[in-house]
């Protein structure tokens, strides 16, 4: 557990570079009209079942949706991100945001967690040693202390919950329809960027589409199949499967 963490960001530019932002729907939408490329990343759990963690029970329950899968139900959590394998394209030759007024609410809260079952790990962070032997305290306790970041946080858990209907149905407008299980991996899309900006300039209606789990473990895949889930280990071609 956190006990008192302080910090003042370098400036180092690491965030931005070799990290998939998640974007909320509207940031998702700006993104595209700005010629970035959005990867979309899927997860599924079943309700008390595998791949829900029960400890984070409301939380997943929140960003999550209930979608058809074989005779059972799942529900989805669907992340959009900035694709950056690499600098971000906003990163100019110094290291400085060139978008930086209106910059992800993401890139605004890292190196704090939005899963506030998750809590903040300076060594699994990009940030350097020196930011953290500097600047004022950023969390005592398990509290984070400023209450700006302390907003921002909350604005992103809100969006996750606002949005995620209407990211279902982006996805499954798209064909974006299978899922990995949470805790076992990701699927991965890359869409089509004008397609994805259609469908996000007029979020089509929830078509009510079949997904499939993308599950290898030959346990795991008896346990979901027992449980009418429709599974696939196929290889994947549209999608890449991330797995943990
Ligand atoms: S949008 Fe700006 S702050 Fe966010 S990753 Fe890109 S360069 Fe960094
Ligand atoms: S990695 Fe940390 S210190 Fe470096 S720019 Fe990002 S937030 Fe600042």
């Amino acid at each position: 557990m956190t006990d008192s963490v302080r910090f003042a960001c370098t400036g180092c530019g690491k965030c931005c570079t070799g990290h998939h932002v998640p974007l909320t729907l509207d940031e998702a939408r700006r993104w595209a009209d700005a010629a970035g490329q959005v990867v979309v990343l899927i997860e599924a759990f079943v309700v008390d079942g595998p791949g829900m963690p029960p400890e984070q029970r409301e939380h997943v329950l929140r960003r999550s949706h209930a979608v058809p899968c074989g005779t059972g139900d799942a529900r989805v959590s669907v992340t959009f991100a900035a694709f950056n394998p690499g600098r971000c394209h906003n990163l100019d030759d110094n290291d400085l945001c060139t978008i930086y007024e209106q910059r992800p609410l993401v890139c605004r809260i890292y190196p704090v967690e939005i899963n506030p079952h998750i809590p903040l790990r300076p060594d699994s962070k990009d940030c350097p040693p020196e930011a953290w032997q500097q600047g004022p305290e950023l969390i005592h306790g398990t509290q984070l202390v400023d209450a700006g970041l302390q907003a921002l946080v909350q604005a992103s858990r809100q969006a996750d919950r606002d949005d995620i209907a209407a990211k279902v149905a982006v996805c499954q407008a798209l064909g974006m329809t299978t899922s990995a299980l949470k805790g076992n991996g990701f699927t991965a899309y890359l869409p089509d960027m004008g397609a994805f900006a259609n469908a996000l300039a007029q979020i089509p209606v929830d078509d009510g589409a079949q997904w499939t789990l993308h599950v290898e473990d030959e346990a795991l895949v008896a346990s979901l199949r027992e449980q009418g889930l429709h599974t696939t280990n196929e290889p994947p071609v549209y999608y890449a499967f991330i797995g943990f």
